[in-house]
């Protein structure tokens, strides 16, 4: 589901497989070992219906079904209704999807041997589809609740999956650093249970994450896109690709590579078209108008937003369509038409406080050009007012000066229009026409007003989310060196690890520890210590290859992580990181600061059973170079 990563389902194996083995498994065949392998496990084929889903989700929907109609067993009943739960949540049938998981708790009632993980798959399906139902809050207690069950089971799958409403929720709540590390567990997850639809969500997610985050390095979003594609290799995952397409096109579109970013939704839109989707057609089609309307050419928004509008219709996409009707009734403002005066009346049916005030605003402001467009400035300025308190709302805790100072400017605008309603009212034909032209003024004053006031908030938001941005960097990086921290360099050396074992490739890792640093530290003052842990960092940027990382283990400890590396290799990046060092001058030390470091180096085997082994190794070899006289390698 679009902007709804949690809801990319777990996934894993071919799409064709999976319709044989529903077909197999409907006709009874499989039925002696499907249904009575292990009750309490969830079947093999449910992994197989994760990945078709990806792909295909209506015809895995009616697969389901007639599957469905065959089956007796409560248990495997109980494992097709979640499967068509999961699906049809992917559908954004979200009504159906409630109604199939209330089906499936009553098969699980029915069941006499069910067992504690299929109770636990039950909640986490509840917890999906009834995700848009509750609030964040009430999500998180009940996911938090779940947390100690779902780590008392083996199932990777339960685990995988759990992590992936995690990530759902941190998003929804706007926890984006956590979020963060949550669809880099996705991704790893993924990996390590062979689902590569999930590797490429995880991806997605992170994607989608700088997207919406960091505006100024859409690059590194690019690249995201087009590593989770590359993850997919030849799946169809047609559903996934178009989502991935999707997030391209708007990225695209940030960046203002406006034919790139239409070629990627119209992209988005075929696949999304070719298995029968409307909900991600019209999402498709609304992205573009969005594009159209940046680019002002609001008569090509148009009918791509009719076409949104007719087709989400049928889908309970309605989160979506708020944003429609934004769009229509800017499209119709600037091109003057009479009928933004009908759209109006269409968007009153999403002007309800089900939707969020920062949003409401928007669609109020919207009706308010659209109703200034028809030259009904009164209405114009009820709804520019109340946009004006929505934000307000939305905005509670702003601070800011900036933004006071705007809403005092706002509030002389404010009692200008009212002067200009009263003089409205006289009968003259010459007050009258005072009245609207004053009128008018104090209605785009307000609306220019409200623009900056606009600005002011997202710069408001901005400077927060910076903010957030700052404090997960933190949590990542080391404060003095900006090096990744302890945390960082683990995962990261983590991740290298099971890629390495997984493709075949050398990895090598080293503790580095400087000598004698507490002599450094007298001599130089801990302040021209500092100065030396910079200039390590300095050589090592300078000298290390790019997949290498070098992170603060602790104090003057270092871990180097060299993917692609073997301990043959380790003499020469030593010599190299050595001369490098010696040669680098610590900012504020007269002449070179004559500190050395010793280093233990240690390459995964094949035997070697995790990264602690492998790094434990390294630091027993960092022990043999210290006791061998530093300023030394070992390995
Ligand atoms: P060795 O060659 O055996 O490693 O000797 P050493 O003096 O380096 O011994 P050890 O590793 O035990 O001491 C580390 C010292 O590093 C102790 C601590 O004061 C200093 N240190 C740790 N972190 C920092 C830091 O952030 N800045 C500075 N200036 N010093 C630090
Ligand atoms: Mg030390
Ligand atoms: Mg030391």
């Amino acid at each position: 589901m679009r902007d709804r990563p949690g809801d990319q389902l777990a996934a894993r194996g071919g799409r064709l497989l999976a319709r044989a083995v529903l077909a197999l498994a409907a006709s009874g065949l499989l039925t002696p070992w499907v249904g009575n392998a292990r009750a309490a496990d969830r079947p093999a084929w449910q992994a197989e219906v994760d990945a078709a889903m990806q792909d295909d989700p209506r015809t895995t929907m009616a697969d389901l079904q007639a599957r469905l109609q065959a089956t007796q067993a409560a248990s495997d009943r109980f494992w097709t209704l979640l499967a068509l739960a999961r699906t049809q949540n992917q559908l954004e049938q979200s009504a159906d999807a409630v109604a199939t998981t209330q089906q499936a708790a009553e098969a699980l009632r029915a069941d006499t041997s069910a067992s504690a993980s299929q109770r636990l798959w039950l909640e986490l399906a509840q917890l999906q589809v009834g995700w848009t139902l509750a609030t964040p809050a009430d999500a998180q207690a009940r996911l938090r609740a779940l947390q100690p069950r779902v780590a008392a089971q083996t199932d990777p799958h339960l685990r995988c999956e759990f992590t992936e409403l995690e990530l759902a929720l941190l998003l929804d709540i706007q926890s984006l650093d956590e979020a963060w590390l949550a669809a880099e567990a996705v991704e790893r997850c993924g990996r390590a249970t062979g689902s590569v639809e999930r590797e490429a969500g995880g991806i997605l997610s992170l994607g989608q994450l700088v997207r919406k985050g960091r505006g100024s390095n859409l690059g590194e979003a690019d690249t995201l896109f087009q590593r989770a594609e590359q993850v997919l290799g030849n799946r169809p995952a047609r559903q996934l690709r178009s989502i991935i397409a999707w997030d391209h096109g708007i990225t695209l579109g940030q960046g203002q590579r406006w034919d790139a970013a239409l070629a990627r939704l119209r992209e988005a839109q075929s696949l999304s078209r070719d298995i029968g989707d409307s909900a991600g057609v019209a999402a498709a089609s609304t992205e573009m108008a969005q594009l159209h309307l940046q680019r002002d050419q609001p008569a090509l928004a148009l009918p791509l937003l009719a076409e949104s509008r007719r087709l989400l219709a049928d889908t309970d996409g309605g989160y979506r369509l708020p944003t429609v009707a934004r769009a229509e009734l800017q499209a119709l403002a600037r091109l003057k038409r009479p009928e933004a005066l009908a759209a109006i009346d269409r968007a009153r049916r999403w002007d309800t406080d089900t939707l969020p005030a920062q949003e409401r605003a928007r669609l109020v402001r919207a009706m308010a050009e659209a109703y200034a467009s028809q030259g009904r400035f009164a209405q114009a300025w009820a709804e520019v007012q109340r946009s004006d308190a929505l934000l307000e709302a939305g905005r509670r805790q702003a601070t800011d000066v900036q933004v006071n100072r705007l809403q005092a400017r706002y509030a002389t605008a404010q009692r200008e229009a009212e002067n200009a309603a009263l003089r409205h009212r006289s009968e003259t034909a010459q007050l009258a026409l005072e009245a609207q032209s004053a009128r008018q003024r104090a209605l785009w004053a307000a609306i220019g007003t409200l623009g900056l006031g606009l600005a002011a908030v997202l710069a408001w938001g901005w400077r927060a989310f910076a903010q957030r941005r700052q404090l997960a960097d933190l949590a990542l990086r080391d404060e003095l060196t900006g090096q990744p921290n302890r945390r960082a360099v683990t995962a990261y050396a983590q991740a290298q690890f099971g890629q390495a074992r997984k493709l075949g490739v050398p990895l090598s890792v080293a503790m580095i520890d400087l000598d004698h640093f507490k002599q450094v530290n007298d001599s130089l003052g801990h302040a021209g210590g500092d100065a030396v842990l910079r200039a390590l960092v300095a050589a090592a940027r300078s000298v290390l290859r790019g997949q290498d990382r070098l992170g603060r283990w602790g104090g003057e400890e270092w871990l180097l992580v060299m993917p692609g590396t073997s301990v043959a290799e380790l003499p020469a990046v030593f010599e190299r990181l050595r001369a490098q060092f010696a040669a680098t001058p610590a900012v504020g030390v007269t002449g070179p600061h004559g500190c050395s470091f010793s280093m233990g180096g240690a390459e995964m085997r094949a035997d070697t059973p995790s990264l602690d082994a492998l790094v434990a190794e390294a630091d027993r070899q960092l022990y043999q170079a210290k006791a061998d006289g530093r300023d030394c390698l070992r390995s």
